[in-house]
């Protein structure tokens, strides 16, 4: 990892929650048994060519839509700018969305899927665009909870930019409901972050919601 020598890394990487996965081939070739033990018990069969391959395809899936974990270390990169709003910086909100993620609910490891909208208000510091779409993918690709990722999300953003205020606003569908009949039509869950400024402030969490041109009750 290239980590430059700010002491503040040290909070941003506790932020981030990061952890190397040292699964051997052996464990990959252990757990395509167990999934196969599963799929077939529950119906599948596993002797046709189309799903011979199938546990290791899942076990891959799975391995992959989880790399959250592994983390991403050019998030670290921010750029100074100047504090412009004065007297207290409202000019500069940023706002990204709608930002598609993936993750997998800690509770049923199936997956939970939507749109997320993040905003910030500069003070010093700024990062490039992409790098909001990077942090979402950082905390989506988990086994995680919906509320938890924005929750993430914010901390991440105050340890690396001190900024004014942080916003976050993720919108999913959960298919550990949907798929199983639970609730079949579901509306969507709605979950927000209000910090600093934000959760002072309800002109701004409304400017927020018409930059990302969502309806809010
Ligand atoms: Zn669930
Ligand atoms: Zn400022």
């Amino acid at each position: 990892m290239n980590i430059h020598n700010d002491p503040e890394d040290v909070e941003y990487l506790a932020a981030i929650e990061l952890r190397k996965r040292p699964i051997t081939i052996d464990q990959f070739h252990k757990f395509e048994g167990y999934a196969a033990e599963i799929f077939s018990a529950f119906g599948m069969d596993l002797n046709s060519p189309a799903t011979k391959d199938t546990p290791r395809r899942f076990i891959k899936a799975l391995y992959d839509a989880t790399e959250g974990y592994e983390g991403d270390p050019n998030l670290l990169r921010v750029f100074e700018t100047e504090c412009r709003g004065e007297p207290d910086c409202r000019l500069s909100q940023v706002v990204e969305g709608p930002i598609h993620f993936f993750a997998l609910c800690e509770h049923h490891a199936l997956p939970f899927y939507g749109t997320a909208y993040v905003g910030y208000i500069a003070h010093e510091t700024i990062i490039g665009i992409s790098k909001l779409t990077r942090l979402v993918r950082l905390f989506s690709r988990r086994f995680a909870v919906q509320e938890r990722i924005g929750q993430q999300i914010a901390d991440a953003l105050e340890t690396m930019l001190h900024p004014h205020g942080v916003a976050v606003f993720l919108e999913a569908h959960h298919l550990c409901m949907e798929m199983r009949g639970v609730r079949e039509i579901a509306p969507t869950t709605r979950t927000a972050v209000w910090r600093g400024y934000f959760a002072q402030d309800p002109a701004l969490r409304s400017e927020f919601f018409s930059a990302c041109r969502l309806q809010h009750d």
